[in-house]
């Protein structure tokens, strides 16, 4: 592969992520994924939801030892919970778990709009702590506000935010779990194509946006936690 080379990511300018997108549009996820571990190991992560497992799959084959963020909410489905085991055993992952502490009452319910900012998002500040990037396995496909997604970018905090299956299809998703055998969070076949904590996390229907079932009848779209893509 003979991607870009840029002297000091710490200063990559608007000029030089624009052509390292460029790059990475005709890259396989494998190869963004390399560029970043060459460049950020061990100070990167990569942030799991446990819908599957293709980021893990993609990014352990470059970096067996590469830091996966799970958040537990406290909040997940069971089936979320099992898929993370499953994924653990799988891969031998580096796994790092930050937990939520549990409210007296849950802020769901007293505050649903604003229960994963001081929640989830501030479990993900202490996870970026000591990190100069981070990986997520945002899709554009996923939805309209992740629609213009970048491969590449600098995140609200001046990290670099690699998303490095931002223009995967649905379809090349189906294929790469089919043809690698990777581990899928149940849920997906039974109406969940986003899943999130159960209080917020309804199925769809056939024709909804995928993530139609997240924080239904809010106007809330995304947790905060890439709100790079959704302000
Ligand atoms: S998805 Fe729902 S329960 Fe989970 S952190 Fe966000 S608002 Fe809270």
């Amino acid at each position: 592969m003979t991607l870009l080379h840029v002297p000091s990511t710490d200063d990559l300018t608007d000029e030089a992520l624009a052509e390292l997108n460029a790059e990475f549009e005709r890259s396989s996820a494998g190869e963004v994924v390399e560029w970043a571990v060459e460049r950020f190991h061990p100070q990167m992560c990569l942030t799991a939801s446990m819908t599957d497992a293709v980021l893990i799959d993609v990014a352990t084959k470059v970096e067996p030892a590469v830091e996966v963020v799970f958040i537990d909410t406290g909040y997940h489905f069971p089936e979320t919970l099992e898929t993370l085991e499953l994924v653990r055993r799988r891969y031998g992952l580096n796994l790092r778990i930050m937990t939520v502490t549990p409210h007296a009452v849950p802020v769901w319910k007293s505050d649903p709009v604003n229960c994963c900012t001081p929640d989830k998002v501030a479990q993900l500040e202490r996870a970026l702590v000591g990190k100069r990037a981070w990986m997520s396995g945002l899709r554009r496909q996923e939805s309209k506000s992740r629609q213009d997604a970048p491969i590449v970018s600098r995140d609200r905090r001046g990290l670099v935010k690699l998303n490095p299956l931002a223009n995967w299809t649905d379809l090349d998703v189906e294929g790469y779990i089919a043809d690698h055998d990777v581990p899928v969070n149940p849920l997906l076949r039974k109406g969940y194509p986003s899943i999130g904590c159960w209080p917020c996390t309804r199925p769809v229907i056939p024709g909804e946006d995928p993530r139609a079932g997240r924080w239904a009848g809010l106007e809330k779209t995304e947790c905060g936690l890439h709100d790079e893509v959704a302000p």
